[in-house]
């Protein structure tokens, strides 16, 4: 197995894009390396992403924040521009694992390692972030919804990999949430993740909203028809309850020994009620 640490995003696509070569991108390593000990694990190229310019900044401007494909967890963590704008997205990447992963994990890796499960995706979507990809042809923006297609498999081509993360700048009087069910408190994969963006107009009520739904099945769910049912409102006791129904009916998860197909369906709704909440109650402090 050949082992590579490119300076630069195209000399990384042009070494995806060799023929007849089993490439994979390495950037914490904390997903990568634990399949490494798998004895199907297959590939004869490693292409390790930290060198790259760029890879471990986090750069905000007017339009956001563009978070380096390299950047540990624990970095999202220590930025203070971040916590402030979306504290759901970072208090979902700070649930990955320990500070051992923490320090090694990277949002994009958790994207890309396609889990239905992954922490931080929900909330990136819910923040309505894009994932920069790189290929031999150039680079596009694809929304982080539709990168993830199936367990462990991605939309992106054999050439491409994420460059880094855009998430919005928020608008005025916003905020997101996420929350998770696990059995443990700690160290342990999400039942059900939910995580809600909204943005509250002067007189209290929601102007916008993102609804997103994680491990509840093959792949994250943007639930826009329970978005949409909390726009205009205040998030009355009637309304949260029909969004906890519609996300609900959303959810199509898996039946296992973690949760039966209702108790997940029920935590969803359960959740998206707290998220939706807490959201509406930070988006008010702004
Ligand atoms: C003990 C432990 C606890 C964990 N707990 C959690 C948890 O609580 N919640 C959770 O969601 N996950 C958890 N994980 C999983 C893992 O830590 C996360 O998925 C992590 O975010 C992966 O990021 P990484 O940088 O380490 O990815 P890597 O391991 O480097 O890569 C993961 C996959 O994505 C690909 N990849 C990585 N970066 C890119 C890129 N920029 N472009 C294209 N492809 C790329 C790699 O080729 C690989 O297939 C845990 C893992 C361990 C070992």
């Amino acid at each position: 197995m050949r082992y590579e640490r490119p300076n630069t995003a195209n000399e990384a696509a042009s070494l995806l894009a060799q023929p007849s070569t089993t490439a994979h991108i390495l950037a914490g390593g904390t997903d990568l390396l634990v399949k490494m000990q798998s004895d199907q694990f297959n590939a004869d190229l490693i292409i390790d992403i930290k060198s790259i310019k760029g890879m471990r900044d986090i750069v905000e401007d007017e339009n956001g924040f563009t978070i380096g494909a390299a950047v540990p967890c624990a970095a999202l963590g220590e930025h203070e521009g971040l916590k402030t704008a979306w504290p759901g997205l970072v208090e979902a990447a700070n649930l990955i694992g320990s500070n051992q992963i923490q320090s090694r994990c990277t949002l994009s890796g958790n994207l890309c390692n396609a889990s239905p499960a992954a922490d931080s995706v929900p909330a990136l979507v819910a923040a309505g972030a894009k994932a920069l990809v790189v290929g031999t042809e150039g680079e596009r923006a694809i929304p982080v919804e539709h990168i993830p297609l199936a367990p462990g498999r991605t939309a992106l081509k054999r050439d491409e990999f994420i460059r880094a993360l855009h998430v919005p700048a928020p608008s005025p009087h916003s905020a997101d949430a996420y929350l998770r069910f696990t059995p443990r408190t700690e160290m342990d994969i999400a039942v059900v993740g939910v995580a809600v963006a909204l943005t509250r107009s002067a007189d209290g009520r929601v102007s916008e909203a993102r609804v997103c739904l994680g491990a509840v099945g093959p792949k994250v769910i943007l639930a826009t028809e329970a978005a949409d049912l909390i726009i205009d409102t205040a998030l009355e006791e009637t309304v949260l309850e029909s969004l906890a129904q519609h996300c609900a009916n959303a959810a199509s998860p898996i039946d296992d020994k973690r949760g039966t197909v209702a108790f997940r369906k029920h935590v969803a709704g359960v959740l998206a009620k707290r998220s939706a909440l807490i959201a509406y109650e930070r988006a008010g402090e702004k």
